[in-house]
């Protein structure tokens, strides 16, 4: 394992704080609906989740931001604790090469999504995670704010709503993978699932301690709760690992190499397996949706500490 004493880990990251921001201006914000379009791209926040509980941050780490596809992961684990493998009867964990708002691999490949982070699978592991509890909403919400230990996670409706408005493509995703009998709910029901999923507001401290139980076998330091096992949780990086994002998961395993789940709205999660969890945010985006300088940031922590999995 690694030796975390032999790094200054708030220097690292005042160092990568120093460097991020002489890089603003590259990239793009989201733009497909107002509230995210709305968000300056001059941000950059980071913080690391260690299992006793102690966090490091720098730069807009106390800044919320909409969480997006970083909830993938949390309905994953929730979809799996439900009902173990058999979820891989319905969504497969093969990469995609492919955008996250894929649909052309759906029709060949049956209605089964390639993997639980394109949103193809994340609407079939909402319909998992509805199908499984009486209240899902409220029990994502005690979820993320037992993972994060902040008791006032919450989701926007404002953007919520806007997804709602401009979601087609969702729509037709949902009702494509309903015609092979792979949604169980109403389709209107499991899209709006996925909108408050999508619409959570959280900061890079919130996130980093909400993914730290995917660097400690499971096991979660804000709540001291078993989450999952700790084969869960080795199953869940490496999902996170090949698929995590997108058509760029080649590039961040050969750059960064650590499990990580972007989202639109700028934040990414990673987890340095046995060491820590953590999340950058910047909302620029790069051509593929993943946040530039939040993948830069990542580059370069694993550079200075050597904590790539590889
Ligand atoms: N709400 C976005 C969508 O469904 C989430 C996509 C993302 O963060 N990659 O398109």
């Amino acid at each position: 394992p690694h030796d975390l004493s032999r790094h200054d880990l708030d220097d690292i990251l005042g160092t990568i704080n120093d460097e991020a921001r002489q890089r603003f201006g590259e990239g793009k914000v989201a733009d497909y609906i107002p509230s995210l379009a709305d968000v300056p791209a001059d941000r950059f926040g980071m913080a690391l989740a260690l299992p006793d509980g102690t966090v490091h941050a720098c730069g807009d780490a106390r800044e919320r931001f909409s969480i997006q596809s970083v909830s993938k992961v949390f309905t994953l684990t929730l979809a799996l604790e439900a009902i173990g493998d058999d979820l891989w009867k319905r969504v497969d964990r093969e990469p995609s090469g492919d955008p996250f708002n894929s649909l052309v691999q759906l029709e060949y490949e049956k209605g089964i999504p390639r993997n639980p982070f394109m949103n193809a699978g994340a609407l079939v592991t909402a319909d998992v995670v509805l199908s499984s509890f009486d209240d899902a909403e409220a029990t994502l919400l005690d979820f993320m704010r037992a993972r994060s230990g902040n008791p006032e996670v919450g989701s926007d409706d404002v953007v919520a709503r806007s997804e709602r408005k401009s979601g087609y493509r969702n729509v037709a995703m949902a009702n494509f993978i309903r015609s092979y009998d792979n949604l169980h709910n109403d389709v209107q029901q499991v899209l709006d699932f996925y909108y408050l999923q999508c619409a959570l507001r959280m900061d890079c401290v919130d996130l980093a301690r909400s993914v730290q139980y995917l660097a400690d076998a499971g096991r979660c330091a804000s709540s001291g709760v078993q989450v999952t096992s700790a084969e869960g949780a080795t199953r869940i990086n490496s999902v996170m690992m090949t698929a995590g994002t997108y058509d760029a998961a080649g590039d961040f395993a050969y750059y960064v190499g650590l499990p990580a789940k972007s989202g639109v709205g700028g934040g990414i999660v990673a987890v340095v397996p046995h060491v820590m969890g953590l999340c950058v945010w910047s909302p620029a985006l790069d051509e593929k949706g993943n946040s530039l300088l939040g993948r830069y940031a990542l580059h370069r922590l694993t550079r200075m500490t050597g904590l790539s999995v590889f």
